[in-house]
């Protein structure tokens, strides 16, 4: 039986920060000591392993998402994701740089080819917030950053390949990049007859919800091309009452909002965790779509679930939760054409 758990958003009002998104961006914290400063935790206990982690993979963490974290709560599930820990150097059988292979699936410096009728564009590899278990945390951006000197290249080529109808704008965070260079890329591909969507796979309008600016919703409600955006909310705690309005200005401009969990150990491993976050998703706008197993990425061992547990807890969702609430369990694995169900009563 799930036992409904409140979630902590209406407990904790916070002020809304009037300042811009880049301002925002820029003043993210990046050091370990300031991180454990504001969020009351102790050195002696913590600073080690966080500058060692930190080492491996850059802290990251934008203010409007630090002013969800409960401070002094060491097992608080927001700052499980963002702080950097000791564990990260561990290496363990099973555990990779490149979980899914990517790095052979990419033509042209920025593009990635996995699916056949659709095409991913890293156009950053900036993210607005360095997520600990994320598998793309080895991915080396710095060469295959889609440039502009390839950018006639990437457009030839999916002009040519008529199978192509959706466009990924990925990353890193794909909002981190200016609406300028976004808006022109989505011209570009809106002047391609096949393409038909758009998706932008982003954490931004959910850890700074002032990235949803007039100019983003300019850009996004003006082209021809259908709009999705795929969020990546792991708990119902990183949902406010300010990300909640900004999702509400994606919708109202046309957006199709769907979310994408990972399932992580000690963060929403539980099913009541899982059932509150696809409410709150719903209350938001916004279609629990995938839930993901845990890519198994060098570094992140610790945020692991087995797969019967995985079942175990997808299987509690479908008792208690209507259908469209149910996201779909799922894997990446490398080579196929699509991602793979887990089959949940295996
Ligand atoms: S925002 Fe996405 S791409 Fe960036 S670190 Fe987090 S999971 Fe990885």
């Amino acid at each position: 039986m799930i036992q409904r758990t409140a979630t902590r958003i209406e407990a904790r009002p916070i002020d809304h920060d009037t300042r811009s998104w880049q301002q925002l961006l820029s003043a993210s914290v990046t050091s370990p000591e300031v991180l454990l400063e504001r969020l009351q935790l102790d050195p002696a206990t913590w600073l080690s392993g966080a500058r060692e982690g930190d080492r491996l993979f850059q802290l990251r963490v934008p203010e409007p998402y630090l002013q969800r974290i409960v401070p002094g709560d060491p097992a608080d599930p927001l700052l499980r994701q963002i702080l950097p820990l000791s564990a990260e150097a561990d290496k363990r059988p099973g555990f990779v740089r490149d979980p899914l292979q990517e790095s052979g699936a990419i033509p042209i410096a920025g593009l990635i080819r996995k699916y056949q009728s659709r095409a991913l564009l890293m156009v950053t590899g900036q993210c607005a917030i360095n997520c600990r278990y994320c598998f793309r945390r080895h991915f080396p951006y710095d060469e295959n950053r889609l440039s502009p000197r390839d950018r006639a290249d990437v457009l030839s080529s999916l002009t040519d390949d008529t199978r192509i109808n959706e466009v990924i704008f990925s990353g890193g965070d794909p909002l981190v990049a200016s609406d300028r260079l976004l808006s022109s890329w989505a011209e570009s591909l809106a002047d391609i007859p096949h393409i038909r969507r758009l998706r932008i796979h982003t954490r931004l309008p959910v850890v700074i919800p002032q990235r949803v600016c007039g100019s983003l919703l300019e850009w996004l409600s003006s082209s021809r091309l259908q709009m999705v955006m795929v969020l990546h909310v792991n708990h119902p705690a990183e949902l406010d009452n300010h990300t909640r309005h900004a999702l509400g200005r994606l919708k109202a401009a046309g957006v199709t909002l769907l979310n994408q969990s990972v399932l992580l150990r000690g963060v929403n491993d539980t099913a009541d965790v899982l059932a509150d976050l696809s409410e709150r998703l719903f209350d938001c706008g916004v279609l629990p779509y995938y839930l993901h197993a845990f890519d198994p990425v060098e570094g992140a061992h610790h945020f692991d679930v087995s797969d019967d547990r995985a079942r175990e807890l997808v299987r509690q969702l479908i008792g208690t939760l209507p259908g469209f609430l149910v996201p779909k369990l799922v894997r990446e694995v490398p080579d196929k054409p699509g991602k793979t169900p887990l089959d949940l009563f295996a």
